[in-house]
């Protein structure tokens, strides 16, 4: 079971929401900070640990501060996103450039600022090579395509548009040395949202027998590899968060069979994840406006899928908390909808809830990751406040909600 308690209550709601009207993202700050504690201390056997979050999933450079004074780097993918890094004090190897599809522009930046650069495909080192040069150090991005399928754990990475196939990471790595580049990682990421702790170790030993090999027949001595992120949430009440010690632990007796057996420590091991450290750790908190009652039980809230796509785009779970209605047994079920002229613009559908009235405060859990980053105006709808609860129980805007002003201003009109 994963806890779906609050770290507010209803007074607490009241009191904000008479600064800050509904809706908004709340993220908890002590919880965030304790969460990348956690991971970093599972992983302490490691010498030279480093997790780069993943900006997409909370691109608010307060959250990247604050993980950033916990000791992490940035994972980014876009020319903005390496900016908020930039922005924040994130910079050089404490950024993770694995993008793909990537415009020559954003390799310009990354170089200038020397970030990690995690190459998505062969074709992207000559032209990496002719616009900015080879760095010395370069990663590479794996994907184990048809020789997973049917592994249940590892999913299909075949029909995913990312990565390396096996032959040309080999090829790649001797062109990236004869280009010039002398220090070398290795990533892959080939699953998202993972509540089962084998998958990663099975990946850390996919990438440890690619080291070996590497070793062995290019030459090519790595000096780390990213297991990349996809660490799961367990956004029902009934799932397991991940075991990262149990995750940790295999990857160490891997690590001893594997890499210190073939000579190859020390060789550093790194994280992009972004769901895992944010997502239980937010919350859409948003109110009753109206009840339907037609072939079915509608609550209205003022939220809608423009402020949370997940649900929407996914069919994603998202348990909902009334708050101050705990404890009432929940015996309507109902759909719980926003606004927007689209039928997929459902938080819940058939979701047992206690008795709603207009005006009570509906909280959202596990938003905290591809929530409000994945925000839209569609349908003239605009992103909401995301605010910060921070350690001493004081809350603080990070971003405030988008305006009339905001929706005319890319405008020529
Ligand atoms: C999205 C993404 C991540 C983060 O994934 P989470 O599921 O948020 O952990 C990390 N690396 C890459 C390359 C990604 O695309």
């Amino acid at each position: 079971m994963s806890d779906k308690s609050l770290p507010f209550d209803l007074p607490k709601l009241q009191a904000i929401s008479k600064q800050f009207p509904t809706p908004f993202y709340l993220y908890d700050e002590r919880a965030i900070r304790a969460g990348a504690r956690r991971l970093l201390r599972a992983f302490s056997w490691v010498d030279g640990f480093q997790e780069y979050f993943a900006v997409k999933a909370t691109p608010n450079p307060h959250i990247l501060k604050l993980l950033a004074e916990e000791g992490f780097g940035g994972d980014c993918s876009s020319l903005p996103e390496l900016a908020l890094c930039e922005r924040v004090g994130i910079t050089a190897e404490q950024i993770m450039f694995t993008s793909n599809n990537t415009p020559a522009n954003e390799f310009v930046k990354a170089r200038e600022l020397g970030a990690v650069i995690n190459l998505d495909d062969l074709t992207h080192i000559p032209f990496l090579a002719e616009r900015v040069g080879m760095p010395e150090l370069i990663s590479l991005r794996y994907n184990p395509g048809p020789q997973r399928t049917g592994n249940a754990i590892i999913g299909n990475p075949a029909e995913a548009k990312y990565g390396f196939t096996r032959p040309q990471l080999l090829d790649g790595f001797r062109q990236a040395r004869d280009l010039g580049a002398h220090r070398f990682g290795l990533h892959t990421m080939v699953a998202s949202n993972e509540l089962n702790a084998g998958y990663f170790i099975e990946t850390a030993r996919m990438l440890f027998e690619l080291a070996v090999e590497l070793a062995d027949r290019c030459d090519i001595r790595l000096e780390f590899v990213n297991l990349g992120g996809g660490i799961g949430i367990p956004y029902r009440p009934e799932e397991q968060p991940v075991d990262l010690d149990e995750v940790s632990h295999g990857i160490h007796q891997l690590y001893d069979e594997l890499i210190v057996a073939a000579g190859l420590h020390p060789l550093r091991l790194c994280m992009e994840n972004g769901r895992c450290i944010t997502g239980p750790f937010g919350y859409l908190v948003t109110r009753a406006i109206h009840k339907k009652h037609t072939y079915k039980e509608y609550v209205g809230v003022d939220a809608c899928m423009a402020n949370l796509m997940r649900p929407g785009m996914y069919g994603a779970y998202h348990h909902i908390t009334v708050v101050g209605k705990e404890n009432e047994p929940h015996d309507v079920t109902v759909d719980v909808v926003g606004s927007l002229c689209e039928n997929n613009d459902k938080f819940a559908i058939d979701r047992p809830l206690p008795k709603i009235e207009a005006g009570d405060f509906l909280v959202i859990h596990d938003a905290g990751a591809h929530g409000h980053g994945m925000g839209f105006q569609y349908n003239g709808r605009l992103r909401s406040a995301e605010l910060l609860l921070q350690e001493d129980g004081t809350v603080r805007q990070i971003r405030r909600a988008e305006t009339l002003d905001d929706y005319f201003s890319t405008l020529e009109f």
